[in-house]
């Protein structure tokens, strides 16, 4: 397997259509990092992505989910999960391979309890715009080949699965260093 691959860059402007077509926003990457793996294929993966610390900062668990039990309990990151497409676009029919990146909602920091993430999910509003800043990407596995689609529709909710797909992917005990591994040892 030849995973992790580690791409990283400037977040760049794409065409604007992650947010304003389909309301899932795409941080778009340069994509000459993938000159060293020539065959990758195009798809849909998973992975993780680092933001820079200087420029931003996430807090989860402000939004008290109702139960009483642990709401309040706060914790600041940069790190989330992602799904992410490298490829052309059959859908858009791009002639140049892109590399777009959702960004989702931070697991809780004691483990990715299935319930808990999908109630941050829903929590989890578009963040704020973070164009220019550096990101660091790991990315982690394959999850489908790209196809094109005869709707808007059809493309918006593949996409909604992948990320189902991506977040059940990630909860694997293997990927928790990548996830919550200690910060001390990765800023060196
Ligand atoms: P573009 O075509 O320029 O990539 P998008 O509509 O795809 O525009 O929006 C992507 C931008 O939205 C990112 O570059 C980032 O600044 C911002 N953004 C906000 N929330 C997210 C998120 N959850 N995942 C990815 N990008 C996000
Ligand atoms: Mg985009």
């Amino acid at each position: 397997s030849p995973f992790p691959i580690k791409l990283s860059g400037p977040v760049i402007k794409g065409f604007g259509r992650g947010s304003r077509e389909l309301g899932i926003p795409t941080a778009n990457i340069p994509a000459d990092g993938l000159k060293e793996y020539p065959d990758l294929e195009s798809g849909v993966y998973y992975g993780v992505v680092a933001l820079d610390p200087g420029r931003f900062m996430y807090t989860s668990g402000e939004t008290a989910n109702g139960d009483g039990n642990g709401g309040g309990k706060k914790s600041t990151t940069t790190v989330f999960p992602a799904v992410l497409s490298i490829g052309f676009n059959p859908y858009y029919k791009n002639t140049v391979r892109s590399v777009e990146i959702h960004i989702m909602a931070p697991f809780a920091p004691n483990g990715p309890a299935e319930a808990e993430s999908q109630a941050q999910e829903k929590h989890f509003h578009k963040l704020p715009d973070f164009y220019g800043t550096n990101l660091n990407l790991l990315i982690l596995g394959y999850i489908r080949p790209e196809y094109d689609y005869v709707s808007l529709e059809a493309l918006v909710e593949d996409i909604r699965v992948d990320c189902e797909v991506a977040r059940r992917s990630l909860a694997r005990d293997a990927y928790a260093c990548y996830l919550f591994g200690d910060d001390s040892s990765s800023s060196s």
